[in-house]
């Protein structure tokens, strides 16, 4: 994929991009915007049914892009044009992001409802166990039923988000549940967010190292048998976990009295199921 024009275009095939043009939208950005992006779930019951509504000029309501839940791409507002998808919003002292931002929905019944037999978007239709979440939103406490959303709808918005991202200077990419917490509750708990926050903005992997980079001392490497590691630099204080083998690398924090504060090192692959984003 790659933009031309404001708008998106595929090369050789690799996502199918197609345009619809929607009324619901203002003037050009102003200069360097758009600088966030906003992600939201249709709550609809279609990809076809959410871009006629969304182009239709009753909605007053539209996107930039429609990303359907096998990855195609429906764009209906050029990239350089304010598409009306956030309504009163504000994000970091900024109100109205329809003025800074970019939004992309993707097609996905949000929230469900569960009855004796099973779980149901709010227009009925009933969805297979398997493809529903359960958590709790992060602006709310009670565990609630969510669609999930696909992988190829997950693979899709992270490449869109680091071309746009190469080509207009994106900082941001948030909720629309982040930018209108009263009022909204998409892309909810079953979008990982942060995961495509980490991917977009920060990059993969190397960012992490950098992280710790900035922040150690210095790296160290167990010389014990097996050394204690405790929640405070005293001998008597509890420890915070098995000892740590010989070998075990470390990033040095801070350094007391005889004790060194540490962040131990591990690499290696754990089930994603067992682990929580934070
Ligand atoms: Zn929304």
């Amino acid at each position: 994929m790659e933009i031309s024009n404001h708008k998106l275009k595929c090369k050789n095939g690799d996502f199918s991009v197609s345009y619809e043009e929607s009324p619901n939208c203002s003037g050009p950005f102003a200069n360097e915007l758009p600088d966030t992006i906003v992600i939201h779930y249709t709550a609809g019951s279609s990809l076809s049914s959410s871009v006629n509504w969304l182009t239709n000029p009753q909605a007053k309501a539209s996107a930039h892009l429609v990303i359907g839940k096998s990855g195609e791409i429906v764009q209906l507002v050029p990239f350089n044009i304010k598409a009306w998808h956030a309504g009163r919003s504000i994000w970091k002292g900024r109100q109205g992001l329809n003025h800074f931002s970019i939004g992309i929905e993707l097609d996905n019944a949000g929230m469900l409802e569960k009855r004796a037999d099973g779980f149901y978007t709010c227009f009925g239709k009933r969805i297979d166990n398997s493809q529903v979440v359960l958590a709790p939103h992060k602006n709310g406490r009670e565990e609630k039923a969510w669609e999930a959303f696909t992988e190829k709808q997950i693979d899709a918005v992270e490449k869109i988000c680091l071309i746009l991202k190469e080509e207009y200077p994106i900082t941001e990419i948030v909720g629309h549940d982040d930018i209108a917490p009263k009022r909204k509750t998409d892309p909810g708990p079953a979008f990982p967010l942060q995961n495509l926050r980490n991917n977009v903005l920060i990059g993969r992997a190397d960012n992490h190292e950098d992280e710790a980079s900035e922040q150690r001392l210095s790296a160290g490497i167990v010389s014990a048998d097996y050394l204690n590691i405790r929640s405070s630099p005293d001998g008597n204080s509890s420890l915070v976990s098995e000892p740590l083998p010989k070998g075990t690398k470390l990033a040095v924090i801070e350094e007391k009295a005889g004790w060194l504060r540490v962040k131990v090192i591990l690499e290696g692959w754990v089930s994603k199921k067992w682990v929580k984003e934070i």
